[in-house]
């Protein structure tokens, strides 16, 4: 019988993960997502110059959801979540819905979800899967405009920390997945896991990151190649 050799793995992702569902990442392109500059869509200094332009970016992006799959890198991930003995925390700075479609039951979202907008005059987070624009009413308090996405733009805080850095300080693997390692604080995380002692670490990236150094093992090319041979080996109890 194999001996998992880990009790609990957390798993940071980034755009890339979902690239080879179709979905654009936006350091491969320029600094573009999807032609838009960052921070014409991005910041809280753009909605309030121009919330429409903002609205339809995101309508647009949740629009183009229904319409890609997870890759076998996300499915991978969830059955890493579903059948590992130990524990398995997915922290991702995606604000797609794969991994939940790949069959990951707990996904911890970072920079928040294209499936949610948030009512700035009473703080209620609705599920959301239709357009979205300044005249749409809050279900909760009926204001309007008050809907947002609920995305963490550049400049707010990413939601979850307080858990996010209990699991990185717990852990014994730390996979990072897609992810270029430019926004923090994610791109952090891999000194804080090292900081907090013995835990291995492994970069799965396209290329390396700007973080490589930071990582103990690296393994270079498609998330959709690479992720699920390393779930069969941590299943197997076989991984370094
Ligand atoms: P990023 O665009 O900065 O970096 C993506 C990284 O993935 C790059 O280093 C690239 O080389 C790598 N990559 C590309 N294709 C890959 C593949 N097939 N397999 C493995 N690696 C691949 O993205 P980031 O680091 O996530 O940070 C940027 C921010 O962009 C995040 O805050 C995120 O919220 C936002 N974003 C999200 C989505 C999404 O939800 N799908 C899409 C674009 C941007
Ligand atoms: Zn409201």
């Amino acid at each position: 019988m194999n001996v998992p050799r880990y009790g609990h793995i957390v798993v940071l992702s980034g755009a890339g993960l979902s690239a080879e569902s179709g979905l654009s990442t936006f350091r491969d392109n320029g600094g573009l997502w999807d032609n838009h500059r960052v921070e014409d869509v991005a910041t809280p200094e753009a909605y309030a110059r121009n919330p429409d332009l903002v609205q339809r970016f995101y309508n647009e992006r949740r629009a183009k959801l229904s319409s890609v799959q997870p890759n076998a890198a996300h499915t991978a991930l969830g059955r890493l979540q579903r059948e590992f003995e130990g524990q398995v925390t997915l922290v991702t700075q995606n604000v797609d819905d794969l991994l939940e479609r790949g069959g990951a039951r707990d996904v911890i979202h970072m920079h928040g979800e294209l499936l949610k907008v948030r009512c700035t005059a009473c703080n209620t987070v609705h599920g959301w899967r239709e357009d979205c624009t300044e005249a749409t009413r809050c279900p909760a308090c009926g204001v309007a405009p008050g809907l947002r996405p609920d995305i963490v733009w550049f400049g707010e805080m990413p939601y979850h920390l307080d858990r996010i850095y209990a699991a990185l300080g717990d852990c014994d693997l730390f996979l990072s997945v897609g992810t270029s390692g430019n926004v923090y604080p994610a791109a952090g995380f891999v000194a804080e896991v090292r900081r907090a002692g013995y835990a291995h670490t492994i970069e799965i990236n396209l290329e390396p990151s700007a973080g490589v150094s930071y990582f103990a093992e690296h393994r270079h090319g498609k998330a959709g190649e690479i992720v699920p041979e390393l779930v069969e080996q941590l299943l197997k109890g076989e991984a370094s």
